[in-house]
């Protein structure tokens, strides 16, 4: 078997929902919204499915999802997109990350990232024949320095992939950061792999800096966007890619023998979404700013110390400045059995043999009762393990 997958365990994701399952605990752990999104895009997906084609999409994705694609990131982003050419539909954005990574990639490759990072990354690079070079960021700001990148990079570095909004640290590379990092990818013609599935669950005002808002790194850069973030629908698996023709091109290379094309009734209900008022995109990103202030205050209020969230479904405990001497995943094992909360420690989202990283991830996109109820187990686990 390869190797790869052999060693290999869950996902962490599924491993603590299924725990929270078994033990009846609140699940805080695993990022979804508890109750579905937006519901009027939940009806457009319904009609299709009835009345529309129910046989194969378009390879590339249907004209109107890229359309609607390119017009909302112009609207939303300034980012200016030509549908035929430019766009690309996949089955999520970790299809999209799989497929820009088998298209762009060459065995013996390194691809940069940094830790914290998405648990799927590091496999998939393997897969595709790829070196992981890892950066480690540290909180409470998680940024990287330039000392770190001259480090990291070198005449084998072939592509950067990262997240902005962070999973699992929440937060956004500042334009300062980007610019850094462009002079870096531009120097070794290194392509930049976004995962910017974040881009609209970003709290307090700030606006999101993508990849294709640096010119310098055209032909370099590749979006990748996710509508069950956008529409808090995350069983959806609707993802797009947003880069120069030439990058799509190759990419739906790889994507034609991944999935080959998404569900169309779902394209035509996420290309109805887009199409919506910009006022019904602020009031579900308030409704979840709103969560994480009542998680927040709630924690606090029993004496837990969080780090910022600047956006995500994210909430993280920082347990040794909470007075708690356990690792996260100590941590996060002991609270489900004991206390009934379900959280993700981020050491999983790290090589095993880095520096401990004592912090756990809580999700807020929850009713305020389930909060209240989280609030309360983790309450309990302070008593138990102060
Ligand atoms: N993105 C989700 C999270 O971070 C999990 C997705 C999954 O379970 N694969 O919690």
């Amino acid at each position: 078997m390869n190797p790869i997958y052999a060693q290999l365990g869950t996902t962490i994701f599924t491993t603590m929902s299924g725990l929270a399952v078994e033990l009846g605990a609140v699940n805080l752990g695993q990022g979804f919204p508890e109750t579905d999104g937006f519901p009027e895009v939940r009806t457009e997906a319904a009609r299709a499915v009835v009345h529309d084609s129910n046989q194969y999409a378009p390879m590339k994705g249907t004209a109107a999802l890229r359309e609607a694609v390119a017009g909302f990131y112009g609207r939303t982003q300034g980012v200016c997109l030509d549908p035929a050419r430019e766009v690309l539909v996949t089955s999520g954005a970790t299809e999209a990350i799989a497929a820009a990574l088998f298209a762009l990639i060459s065995p013996g490759d390194e691809v940069i990232v940094f830790e914290p990072m998405y648990d799927a990354y590091a496999p998939l690079i393997e897969r595709a024949g790829g070196v992981v070079v890892r950066i480690r960021l540290s909180p409470p700001d998680w940024r990287f320095t330039e000392a770190q990148l001259s480090a990291a990079f070198s005449p084998r570095t072939r592509a950067v992939l990262l997240t902005t909004p962070n999973n699992p640290t929440t937060r956004l590379i500042s334009p300062e950061d980007w610019a850094l990092l462009a002079r870096f990818c531009v120097s070794h013609e290194a392509y930049v792999i976004s995962d910017e599935v974040w881009e609209q669950v970003i709290f307090d005002g700030v606006r999101h800096v993508g990849v294709l808002n640096l010119p310098e790194l055209a032909g370099l850069g590749v979006k990748i966007g996710s509508a069950g973030k956008i529409f808090a629908l995350t069983g959806w698996k609707v993802g797009f890619v947003c880069a120069s023709e030439a990058l799509v091109a190759q990419i739906a290379k790889a994507h034609q023998f991944l999935t080959f094309a998404t569900p169309p009734m779902l394209q035509t209900a996420v290309a109805f979404g887009l199409n919506l008022p910009s006022a019904r995109f602020a009031e579900a990103v308030a409704g979840l700013q709103r969560s994480r202030d009542l998680l927040q205050a709630g924690l606090a209020a029993e004496g837990f110390r969080t780090l910022s969230s600047e956006g995500t479904y994210f909430l993280n405990i920082d347990l040794k400045a909470t007075g708690i001497d356990l690792g996260g995943a100590d941590f996060a094992l002991r609270a489900v059995r004991e206390a009934g909360v379900a959280t993700i420690p981020l050491e999983a989202f790290c090589t095993p043999d880095g520096p401990p990283l004592p912090v756990v991830r809580l999700c807020f996109a929850k009713s305020d009762e389930t909060l209240y109820r989280g609030i309360e187990a983790l309450k309990k686990a302070r008593r138990l393990f102060v």
